[in-house]
């Protein structure tokens, strides 16, 4: 397997480098703003008074920003488990055979183009310095001084999902009665697109596909929110 340079790697891994840090909060400020939005929206087609949508939409930014805080801690957790327990393993193979792992460092390089005896040269004076660090590179593709970090992605998450959820929740707060409902959509799609766009470009994704795609899952989304709000208010 040819392995990604590593600056390609940060992006897709957790909250490691700079790129992915920011990937991450671009896809909570994403979630928050077309998630409260649509519950925004919804409320407010039921004919609800302005604080009632103040008030759903309130609740629906504090419950987004604890389950993505959540859900988040709980998946890098493991994730660093898993990191964990491969250096340990790791570590146990260096120990317990270090002629065998130094010849896989050499494969390594050998499939990447490298000849042999500059792959074996490489592999033993990488090796040298911190093997363990060289291997965990390598083989299992992450930097041992870049550990998922639970706590810090939570809390990325989180406050990036109430960035986004403030934006609805502002127009709401400040708009006329007949203006808030259509500025908080027109927003919404405008502030998808261009996270999509940056989220895409931040990915190495081409953007306006990226941008096209956000738009017409946001508008759907909201359309359908303002349906069933309009159905469930006739109803009840
Ligand atoms: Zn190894």
């Amino acid at each position: 397997m040819t392995r990604a340079q590593p600056d390609q790697v940060a992006p897709e891994r957790h909250l490691g480098g700079r790129a992915a840090w920011l990937r991450a909060a671009v896809l909570g400020a994403n979630d928050g703003l077309i998630s409260t939005a649509s519950l925004m929206v919804g409320v407010a087609a039921a004919d609800s008074s302005r604080s009632v949508i103040l008030v759903a939409g309130i609740a629906g930014l504090t419950a987004g920003a604890l389950s993505m805080a959540a859900g988040e801690y709980v998946s890098v957790s493991s994730q660093r488990d898993t990191e964990r327990a491969d250096l340990e393993r790791e570590r146990g193979e260096l120990a317990a055979d270090p002629d065998a792992e130094r010849e896989e460092l050499v494969q390594i390089y050998r499939a990447r183009g490298l000849s042999e005896p500059l792959a074996r040269q490489v592999a033993d004076e990488l090796s040298q310095a911190d093997a363990i660090r060289v291997h965990a590179r390598e083989e299992l593709g992450f930097d041992v001084d870049a550990l998922a970090n639970p706590a810090q992605a939570a809390v990325v998450s989180a406050s990036s999902f109430v960035v986004g959820a403030i934006v609805p929740i502002l127009i709401v707060a400040l708009a006329s009665d007949t203006l808030r409902v259509p500025l908080t959509m027109l927003v919404t799609l405008a502030g998808l697109v261009t996270l999509g766009a940056v989220g895409a470009r931040l990915g190495g994704a081409p953007q306006r596909r990226a941008a096209i795609r956000v738009l017409i899952g946001g508008a759907l989304a909201l359309a359908i929110s303002l349906a069933i709000g309009r159905l469930t208010g006739a109803a009840i």
